[in-house]
């Protein structure tokens, strides 16, 4: 790859200074004090490691170890140290003074608002772990959470964490299969699910989900099958295993003393959303996630004791553990928790409900963000500009590269040019955010992640391990372990090692998957794509997000997703899939329409970058978290039929429609 540049992040010459007057009470101010942290980090990892640990977590047994790298790259981080998430979470902030405080600010479906103070939820949250020990669940166990976005969805996680059970929340969309999957993966002893949930204005089924899934087999370790009575449908209920939430937790005490774990007891498993193959259950441990979520809370997203913030993932996802479940939390934040989805019922919901709640913060997806360009370009009342805004102090994005003309949209419609865009570069195993702008200190780019939060040593290398210069693109990795990193893969230590910390790397660097590339002057991250996506055509080597947002910046495409295929002359052909603003196009339409797209990326990039084939559909097919699975359309382009584990996919007909070339 060294030999090769590419021209990914070297294009985009627009840079926005933070604001101000945000700098000057930002928590990390300028870019001095990035710097100065940085350093610190250098000169003593363990010691600015430790003294973070200390300030932002409270520690029933203080640690002595920082970090234990003796079974490398099984790294131990506090070891000797003990804690409680929980405690750290609700307790605190009661103790802080803060009980009356809003915790949560629950948007239903249909509109209707719940609020808990930081007192309600804790009493809540005792009671359900009250009630959890009453069935004998206890330290060590696995709950799987099978939920809607709902107050009881964060108890749930909570109440896990009180008592010292391991949670793995799984994603409410997914399937019987995908839930049998991960109850036999995870050895889980009880299933907390509600009854349905509530979507769009429709109910969909939960509880008769984990019916069909422990009726599959294999599942004889659940004991227990949890139901919060959400919507009052009609469910069947299996005399010995089910019990109703409120039935189980009425009638427990509103106190319950915290179980206390080792720093290193695992808080939780994760599966990851699939994008790139079989999800894996990814392990982390409590201090250094925890404290990692609370700090880049203050950090990345400048939290003020008077902010509302909203970040509209799913706890399913590990945006919604780090950024609902328990970052905010642990800073003593409040925080919007939305049931709904973000066109119902109308594509402008999000902006609506940042106005009626006067959210300051807001994080969510460039998929969410691409969808409501397309959608407030053919109605004005959902466009943003129709909404009162100016509660919005900052914004951010998560879950995939977002394109300039994204990025350029979102900073002046949304955030009006006052708000600064924090781009986090992250991932499940990450626990947290790694590459991201600061949002009182570092000078943004769109489509660039920018730089490193201080502690993370991430780097880009060729693919024996060494260094790549500025301006070349390579591998993404990083070079020492960080508290809130993956710990494993839980019951595969062995994919662990080969998948994270491979030998062609030397068995030291931490490999994220992703391709990336920095600039040249300022040393900022782009990142290019998924390792197994970059593109060679001709010899040249691209990265697919490159010519993917040149794409999106013609006026008529809304997203675009770009693979390669097998070409007897180039050795690789560019085959991109198009979603427009408007209709697809069919025939002749279709064919001129290509060729100027055609022609347009050529003039964007260069002729190299031109592909060769071009075809439209209404949409791409997405992971249920959000993101395009350009693995199956590398299998589309290629002309062959799926055979892959598309578990993960949410719209499994659009393959169909694909398939044929404009
Ligand atoms: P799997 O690992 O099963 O293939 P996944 O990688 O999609 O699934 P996640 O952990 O949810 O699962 O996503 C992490 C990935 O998302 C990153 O590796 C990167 O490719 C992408 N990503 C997340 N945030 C950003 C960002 N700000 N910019 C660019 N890419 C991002
Ligand atoms: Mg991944």
């Amino acid at each position: 790859m060294a030999e090769n540049e590419t021209t990914q992040g070297l294009h985009e010459n627009r840079v926005f200074a933070p604001p101000a007057g945000f700098a000057a009470g930002a928590a990390i101010s300028g870019m001095d004090a990035y710097q100065q942290l940085c350093d610190e980090a250098a000169a003593d990892y363990e010691g600015f490691w430790g003294r973070l640990a200390r300030e932002n977590l409270a520690w029933h047994k203080p640690f002595t170890q920082v970090l234990d790298e003796s079974d490398a790259p099984f790294y131990k981080w506090f070891a000797d140290g003990q804690l409680n998430a929980s405690y750290n979470c609700l307790d605190r902030n009661i103790e802080n003074g803060n009980g009356d405080k809003t915790a949560i600010i629950f948007e239903a479906d249909d509109g209707q608002v719940t609020r808990a103070s930081y007192r309600d939820l804790h009493a809540r949250v005792c009671k359900f772990a009250n009630g959890l020990k009453s069935r004998g669940i206890k330290k060590g166990d696995r709950v799987i959470i099978y939920m809607s976005m709902s107050i009881e969805g964060v108890a749930a996680m909570q109440a896990c964490a009180r008592i010292g059970a391991t949670h793995s929340v799984v994603f409410g969309g997914f399937s019987a299969k995908s839930l049998q999957e991960r109850v036999i993966d995870a050895g889980a002893v009880a299933i907390i699910t509600a009854d349905e949930q509530l979507r769009g204005g429709k109910p969909l089924p939960l509880k008769s989900i984990v019916d069909e899934a422990l009726a599959m087999g294999g599942c004889e370790s659940i004991r227990d099958v949890i139901v919060y009575k959400r919507t009052g449908g009609n469910i069947a209920f299996q005399e010995g295993r089910d019990l109703w939430l409120n039935e189980l937790v009425d009638s427990q005490p509103a106190e319950c003393e915290p179980e206390w774990v080792d720093a290193e007891h695992p808080l939780f498993i994760l599966y990851t959303s699939g994008s790139t193959g079989t999800p894996k259950g990814v392990q982390h441990a409590t201090g250094g996630y925890l404290l990692w979520a609370a700090l880049t809370m203050k950090w990345t997203f400048d939290i003020k004791p008077d902010d509302v913030y909203w970040c509209t993932a799913d706890i399913g996802w590990v945006t919604g553990h780090s950024y609902i479940a328990y970052g905010p939390l642990a800073v003593g934040a409040t925080e919007v928790v939305f049931e709904g989805v973000p066109t119902f019922p109308h594509a402008g919901r999000f902006w609506e409900t940042v106005a009626k709640h006067r959210v300051s913060i807001f994080y969510t997806a460039p998929t969410a963000i691409r969808s409501l360009i397309k959608a407030s370009n053919s109605d004005e009342k959902v466009h943003p500009q129709s909404f009162d805004l100016s509660s919005l102090r900052l914004l951010g994005t998560v879950g995939e590269p977002i394109n300039p003309e994204a990025w350029m949209w979102y900073y002046k419609n949304v955030g009006n040019e006052r708000c600064p865009i924090v781009d986090t570069f992250w991932q499940t195993e990450t626990g947290g955010h790694m590459i991201t702008p600061l949002p009182g200190a570092t000078p943004m780019v769109p489509g660039s992640c920018t730089l490193p939060l201080p502690g993370i040593m991430a780097a880009i290398v060729d693919e024996s391990g060494q260094d790549v210069p500025n301006g070349q693109g390579g591998i993404l990795v990083v070079k020492r372990p960080w508290p809130s990193m993956i710990r494993t893969i839980w019951n595969n230590p062995d994919r662990f090692r080969t998948a994270y910390y491979p030998d062609e790397l030397g068995g030291k660097y931490y490999l994220a998957g992703d391709g990336a590339i920095r600039n040249k002057d300022t040393g900022y991250f782009t990142i290019t794509g998924r390792i197994d996506d970059v593109l060679n055509v001709s010899g040249h080597r691209m990265g697919t997000m490159e010519i993917e947002s040149a794409l999106v910046a013609h006026p008529l495409v809304a997203e675009a997703a770009v693979v390669g295929k097998p070409d007897d002359t180039t050795g690789e052909a560019i085959c991109a899939f198009v979603v427009l603003k408007q209709a697809r196009p069919h025939g002749d339409d279709a064919k001129k329409l290509a060729q100027e797209l055609r022609n347009w990326v050529g003039k964007e990039i260069g002729p190299i970058a031109k592909p060769k084939e071009i075809r439209f559909g209404d949409n791409l097919p997405k992971t249920r978290s959000g993101k395009i699975m350009r693995r199956l359309l590398r299998v589309l382009a290629k002309g062959e039929s799926i055979t892959q584990d598309v578990s993960t996919l949410e719209n499994p007909a659009i393959l169909e429609q694909l398939k044929e070339s404009a």
